[in-house]
């Protein structure tokens, strides 16, 4: 049958198989909200019919400033199935690259939660396309503001009808739009079609993927505005599982396990520095999550030592690897029965793979002369990728097919596995030969004393570049000294790749997605003096 893919198709199927599972929603003053996903749907027609009444035209750029919660879900829901864009913005950003983006995108209208109201007023001036604002709010929360006929999103829900005949789309249709920020240049948007969402959203749903079940409490600590929480709003709604939305207190690991606890979440997905934060509260406050059996650790390299420590909380940390031009997600490592019959040091490197491709992504490496390295789990290369939800080119730009260049560097092993080993602008070169900066920051954050590693290419008079090793330790007053890391890491890594150098700070930078920013050390450390 001929039947187009589509964001609405997931909204009837949830409704009719998980009509009473519920939505819950953490708030900044603790409150909680519930409430069931037949009921989210009505307030999801309720919004379309809340775009219509304000003239937001059929196909316009939707922008959304806010955190994981009910209200963001319904327009997730209310946007695309209108056959609007939702553009989920990140408003950690640069405020010079969030005014970009909203200029770059025309968005029509802007959906705020109210802490970024400010942000929002300062770039009012240039934001010429953006006919509406709204406030994403309760009357009575609607804070003193500068913008012209700021709206309140409760406001307008109270007086719109419930019922909305979503329109026939073509499954190619754009339904969701996201800025990557590079590390030159202004940021680029990534279309997402209702087709490669739904696939995508089927793919990570297989058994030996994400696999979510009915019975699953599906809590995303990534914010929907970092691909829409790889996937969640739409892929719980695909097999009808609970979502727990944990607001802007993601970074607050107290309240996530708290939240952890009350809510009874299985299934939970972050970058590892979330799981950092998760990790070492648990350890203080000595509580536990029995609840949570696995978890997902993306969007960065995740070092063994933290998924050994989540291991020891009884959560299984699986890698899983994408970027935002995937929706977002290409390759992942549940953990198989046979990785028990691995001897120790197999299992470590085996749980450490960025995982299996996904069915519907396919992938090759190439050498540095454009021909294709062996899958031999050892040697590395460029890694490219094709697939339905592999991104064609950027917002406003001209199209691409064929093969996607990752600008990640990584090994493919003979059952498959993926592993990604750096990304190239962050690979050392010394003396002509690659230096793989994860593999030392890994062998590194396995010292007790180590709370965040970073290592950087740093320039070198004689051999162009060195790895200069950057520690946060958890007890700056027992701090190990440079000899004694590199006595640490002698047998671990080749002898040549020992960090020539050691630098001390308090945090390590991060990015806007929370990822340690290596574009920021290497500016920081760009005259670096060797000792
Ligand atoms: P973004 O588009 O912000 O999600 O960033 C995508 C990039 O994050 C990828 O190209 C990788 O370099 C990195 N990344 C994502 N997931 C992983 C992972 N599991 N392990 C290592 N790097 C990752």
């Amino acid at each position: 049958m001929n039947f187009n893919l589509g964001i609405a198709a997931i909204m009837r199927y949830a409704d009719q198989v998980a009509a009473d599972t519920e939505i819950v929603s953490l708030f900044a003053d603790e409150r909680v909200h519930r409430y069931t996903y037949r009921q989210a749907f009505v307030r999801v027609r309720q919004l379309a019919n809340v775009l219509d009444e304000l003239n937001v035209p059929g196909d316009a750029r939707v922008g959304t400033l806010a955190w994981n919660d009910h209200r963001h879900f319904e327009l997730h829901y209310a946007v695309p199935a209108s056959g609007r864009v939702c553009h989920t913005i990140n408003p950690k950003l640069f405020a010079e690259q969030v005014s970009y983006i909203i200029r770059h995108a025309q968005d029509d209208v802007l959906f705020i939660d109210p802490q970024f109201l400010p942000l929002v007023e300062s770039l009012q001036a240039e934001l010429t396309s953006v006919r509406h604002f709204v406030a994403l709010c309760a009357h009575d929360e609607l804070p003193p503001s500068g913008l012209p006929n700021l709206l309140c999103y409760e406001d307008l829900l109270a007086t719109a009808a419930d019922s909305y005949t979503w329109p026939e789309l073509d499954e190619q249709r754009a339904c969701g739009l996201c800025y990557t920020s590079g590390t030159t240049g202004n940021p680029k948007g990534v279309l997402t079609s209702h087709r490669s969402t739904v696939l995508h959203g089927m793919a990570q749903n297989m058994a030996d993927q994400v696999g979510l079940r009915a019975i699953d409490v599906v809590m995303p600590l990534v914010p929907m505005f970092h691909v829409n929480a790889w996937g969640m709003p739409y892929n719980a709604a695909m097999v009808g599982a609970k979502l727990v939305l944990p607001g802007p207190r993601v970074g607050d690991a107290g309240a996530m396990v708290k939240l952890i606890r009350d809510e009874a979440v299985t299934f939970s997905l972050g970058v590892p520095t979330l799981w950092a934060n998760i990790s070492q509260y648990l350890n203080a406050s000595d509580q536990q999550i029995p609840s949570l059996k696995r978890a997902v650790t993306g969007g960065a390299a995740c070092p063994l030592s933290l998924i050994q420590a989540m291991g020891q909380h009884g959560v299984a940390l699986e890698n899983g690897w994408g970027m935002t031009e995937m929706n977002p997600m290409g390759s992942y490592n549940r953990y198989q029965p046979w990785y028990d019959t691995m001897d120790e040091e197999d299992r470590d490197r085996q749980v450490l793979k960025s995982g299996r491709a996904l069915f519907g992504v396919e992938m090759r490496l190439l050498d540095e002369a454009g021909e294709p390295v062996a899958h031999d789990g050892i040697a590395s290369g460029a890694l490219q990728v094709r697939g339905p939800w592999v991104s064609s080119g950027y917002y406003g730009q001209d199209t691409r097919d064929g093969w996607f260049d990752t600008g990640d560097v990584a090994t493919l092993d003979s059952h498959g596995y993926m592993q990604i080993t750096d990304r190239i602008k962050d690979l050392i070169k010394s003396g002509g030969e690659w230096i793989c900066s994860v593999e030392i920051e890994n062998a590194v954050m396995a010292h007790p004393g180590i709370a965040q590693a970073a290592v950087i290419g740093v320039e070198h008079p004689r051999w162009s570049e060195r790895p200069l090793l950057v520690i946060v330790c958890r007890d700056p007053e027992h701090a190990p000294d440079h000899r004694e890391l590199i006595a640490f890491l002698e047998g671990k890594i080749p002898k040549w790749w020992l960090p020539d150098a050691c630098e001390y700070l308090r945090e390590l930078p991060h990015t806007a997605t929370g990822k340690v920013s290596k574009k920021s050390l290497r500016e920081q450390f760009a005259n670096y003096a060797w000792p």
